[in-house]
């Protein structure tokens, strides 16, 4: 060998895989795999990234100063207490970076998102993850698995694959109960499309304390996931360390002036909000009636599961996958009796609902 032996935990890291997005062959498949907009960009983001190509031959505002004040003043947030990042995953990736490694834990609950556990095991700090119940987050068992190693804490929600979310009081009592020096890092990917009266993204409760950290995305009811643009909002002294750490230039010119445009396109995201607010209950409707059980979640996905032996989950993705609708197996996730499937546009909703009864026999 003559590469020098990598840090511990890097070769524990299975690779993230991410969604089915086609295979040869397929010319129109249906993508459901990826918690992906099925509305496309705003137009006026379009029309922002278009109008910046010429341009790109200049580095972009190292500071995104012009998207965290389109930011704050969308959110009603302080723009010196906003990061922007290459996607939230960066942002994820670097807030361990920051406060953990060898001998660190970082926590989260069972069935989290698994970029946790990756950018874990990536900065050599050691996973935990705290059993759910019923699919989602337990406040008691997540407070049981801090240890005196804990230094960061992640909680998506709602959580990505279940769809489920602790209200904003549990969300108080469980940073209250925390230790101080365990950081809370509430990632709201999905937040936009809650409008639960229990629920808060978290900017409250990050307001309300020094040691909790707020993500966001565009990556979902914005509909720029390929752009790759997501925020942090938090204390000053952890801005101050991400924006050591974070590169220079991590976020793209045109991913910017995007996220001003699709910020600024109120009629957009209206229309993206309704359009989940009516298919992601008619989904969860088809699969129950189908006789599939399904996580009572929100979002933009619905997580469905195959207790069926004879009709289990890697044949439903397999059959769906034959009729090309790409629908996200949850083995990574150790739930491998469960398909995550992503709200699309009406004829993709029913297309869907339509091939598993089929599936199914019904
Ligand atoms: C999709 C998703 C993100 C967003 O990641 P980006 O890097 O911003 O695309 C973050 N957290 C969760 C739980 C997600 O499902």
């Amino acid at each position: 060998m003559t590469l020098p032996k990598p840090r511990p935990g890097i070769l524990d890291i299975s690779p993230y895989v991410g969604g089915d997005s086609g295979a040869p062959g397929f010319e129109r498949p249906i993508v459901l795999s990826s918690n992906e907009s099925p509305l496309g960009p705003s137009p006026a983001a379009i029309a922002a990234i278009r109008g910046y190509a010429t341009a790109t031959n200049r580095y972009p505002d190292g500071d995104s100063h012009d998207l965290r004040e389109a930011i704050g003043g969308t959110f009603g947030l302080d723009p010196a207490r906003i990061v922007c990042g290459s996607g939230s995953d960066e942002l994820i990736a670097l807030l361990v970076r920051i406060f953990a490694g060898p001998g660190d834990e970082v926590l989260y609950s069972q069935y989290g998102f698994l970029m946790y556990r990756i950018s874990a095991l990536a900065a050599g700090a050691t996973p935990v993850a705290a059993p759910e119940s019923g699919y989602c987050a337990d406040v008691e068992a997540i407070l049981a698995c801090v240890s005196a190693n804990t230094r960061i804490l992640f909680l998506a929600n709602p959580n990505n694959p279940t769809g489920t979310y602790l209200t904003a009081d549990e969300l108080r009592t469980l940073r209250a109960r925390l230790r101080d020096g365990v950081v809370l890092v509430v990632d709201a990917a999905y937040a936009e499309y809650l409008g639960r009266d229990d629920y808060s993204p978290g900017i409250d409760l990050v307001d309300a304390n020094d040691n909790v950290v707020m993500t966001r995305t565009f990556s979902k009811i914005y509909g720029l996931a390929g752009l790759r643009l997501g925020w942090a909002y938090g204390p000053p002294a952890v801005v101050d360390l991400l924006n050591r750490v974070r590169g220079p230039f991590n976020v793209s010119a045109p991913a910017q002036v995007a996220g001003v445009a699709a910020l600024s396109d109120g009629a957009f995201y209206q229309a993206a909000r309704a359009h989940n607010d009516e298919w992601q209950p008619w989904l969860a409707r088809e699969f129950l009636n189908l006789g599939l059980d399904v996580v009572p979640g929100v979002a933009n996905f619905v997580l469905a599961r195959f207790d069926d032996p004879g009709h289990g989950a890697d044949a439903a993705r397999a059959f769906l996958k034959e009729r090309e609708i790409l629908v996200r197996g949850m083995n990574g996730y150790g739930l491998p009796d469960c398909l995550r499937i992503t709200i699309g546009l009406a004829a993709d909703n029913r297309a869907v609902a339509a091939a598993l009864a089929e599936f199914l026999g019904r």
